[in-house]
């Protein structure tokens, strides 16, 4: 078996472990003599699963009563729409801070639906960077303010979150929720597509909080409604029974391996070693402001965009996938999500620095 070092930034890599396990399970699971994805959603056994991937998602977050962990579909593009359909009354407006392409997407979905305003944006400077604090203004009055926690195109990464003045946050956190611990107690509402950091796509993972979910609008159509998912345990319909067996996986296996505090270090060693690899080089060069550089998906670009497509091109060659920057930004993108382990990240620089010294 060979397995390629995997940069792709989403759907991504996935822990060995948790792929392992479903293969071994697959034909006959939990004694079922049948596959997970064969099993009503109604048995016992997959009841367990369940329970146990929102369990496992509540210990490692530390999550409080007043927090519920749900599983919707559509992805993080549907909460980008479905997040102010609840939140928003008519009359009522929301605050974004723009810092990505999908911050963006985020904000004009939400005007679609009601008021939304721009707090920040560092647009003009091409998102190299995230707001200071001084250039965040907040409407006192803003239901909510969404940010994106991770720009997964432009590779910045917020390291301590804005100060709101009590206003909820609802943040995107699709590329690096469970990167570390933090403090949720200022997120009213927190959405990740698995895909990146938690699994396969087709599960999208909500965590809300009680009093955001009692203001929330009820006139909505049934599956559109947060409450839907609240009072049914995510089992108001058949949900993605296999997602969230390989979201269980994946959680066992951050468990296993030391929790957030142990992800915090190695994705803090990733980002060390690459960073340090980039900015030492003459070669390379990351547009990214170093306070605002994220652990998670690291961008740079080489002298020439010749030696962009050549350094992909024989990446790829030399078992690296998936280097290439998202497609309306060109240069290099790795993405480094917790199944990439920094052993990958040290062969990674190694080819780096071959690569140099030969086109230099
Ligand atoms: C990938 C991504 C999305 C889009 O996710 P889908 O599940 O494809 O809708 C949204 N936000 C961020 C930050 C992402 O990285």
């Amino acid at each position: 078996m060979s397995r390629v070092h995997n940069y792709f930034a989403g759907p991504a890599a996935l822990p060995l472990p948790a792929l392992e396990q479903a293969q071994k399970e697959l034909l006959d699971w939990a004694g079922t003599g049948m596959s997970v994805m064969e099993t009503s959603h109604r048995s016992k056994e997959y009841s367990e699963v369940h329970g146990e991937a929102i369990n496992l998602l509540k210990e490692l977050l530390g999550l409080g009563e007043e927090y519920k962990v749900l599983f919707c579909t559509g992805g993080a593009s549907m909460q980008f729409a479905m997040a102010p359909l609840n939140l928003l009354r008519p009359g009522d407006s929301a605050d974004y801070i723009l810092t990505g392409s999908w911050a963006k997407k985020a904000y004009q979905e939400a005007k679609l639906i009601g008021q939304a305003r721009v707090a920040a944006s560092t647009e003009s400077e091409k998102f190299a960077r995230l707001p200071r604090p001084d250039e965040m203004n907040f409407d006192p009055r803003a239901k909510y303010v969404h940010l994106t926690s991770n720009n997964t195109i432009y590779g910045s990464q917020w390291r301590e979150f804005p100060d709101t003045k009590g206003i909820p946050i609802v943040a995107d956190m699709s590329s690096d929720l469970l990167w570390r611990p933090f403090d949720i107690k200022s997120f009213g509402l927190i959405y990740a597509g698995a895909q990146k950091n938690l699994g396969p796509a087709g599960v999208t993972i909500v965590i809300l909080r009680q009093d955001l979910l009692e203001q929330s609008r009820e006139d909505l159509p049934t599956m559109l409604r947060y409450r839907t998912f609240w009072d049914n345990d995510s089992l108001a319909n058949t949900p993605p029974v296999f997602c969230i067996y390989m979201v269980r996986n994946v959680l066992r296996w951050i468990k296993d391996t030391g929790g957030l505090v142990e992800m915090e270090r190695r994705n803090l060693e990733k980002g060390a070693l690459l960073y340090r690899a980039i900015d030492e080089s003459g070669f390379y060069r990351c547009p990214v402001e170093p306070g605002s550089r994220s652990v998670m998906n690291a961008c740079f670009r080489l002298p020439t965009e010749e030696l962009d497509q050549k350094f992909v091109s024989e990446a790829k060659k030399a078992g690296f996938i998936g280097l290439k920057g998202y497609r309306t930004m060109g240069g290099i993108r790795v993405s480094m999500y917790n199944a990439v382990g920094p052993d990958s990240i040290r062969a990674l620089v190694a080819f780096m620095q071959d690569f140099r010294e030969e086109n230099q």
